[in-house]
């Protein structure tokens, strides 16, 4: 066993599962794989940033976030435009 990993609890092992996060830092964006060797460090930005991967789930809520705002009417033109660009 790695040893800086640290002993999770089974659901906050099920949390890091369904949120895709790494074992070790508890980041998203990488497995703790990604940790081998202890030189790991999480991909920053140019501004020193922590820049997590996206993932489908991020991009749903967005998404989802930017359509509740919309009157229903631009809803369906949204939905439509989306449907013609093959989403
Ligand atoms: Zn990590």
């Amino acid at each position: 066993m790695d040893i800086d990993a640290v002993q999770l609890t089974q659901q906050e092992r099920l949390e890091h599962l369904r949120n895709r996060k790494c074992f070790i830092c508890h980041q998203t964006g990488h497995q703790s794989g990604a940790h081998r060797g202890g030189k790991f460090t999480p991909p920053r930005n140019n501004m020193g940033r922590f820049v997590p991967k996206k993932t489908g789930a991020d991009a749903y809520k967005k998404i989802r976030a930017i359509m509740t705002d919309l009157p229903t009417d631009e809803k369906d033109e949204a939905l439509k435009l989306m449907e013609e660009a093959g989403f």
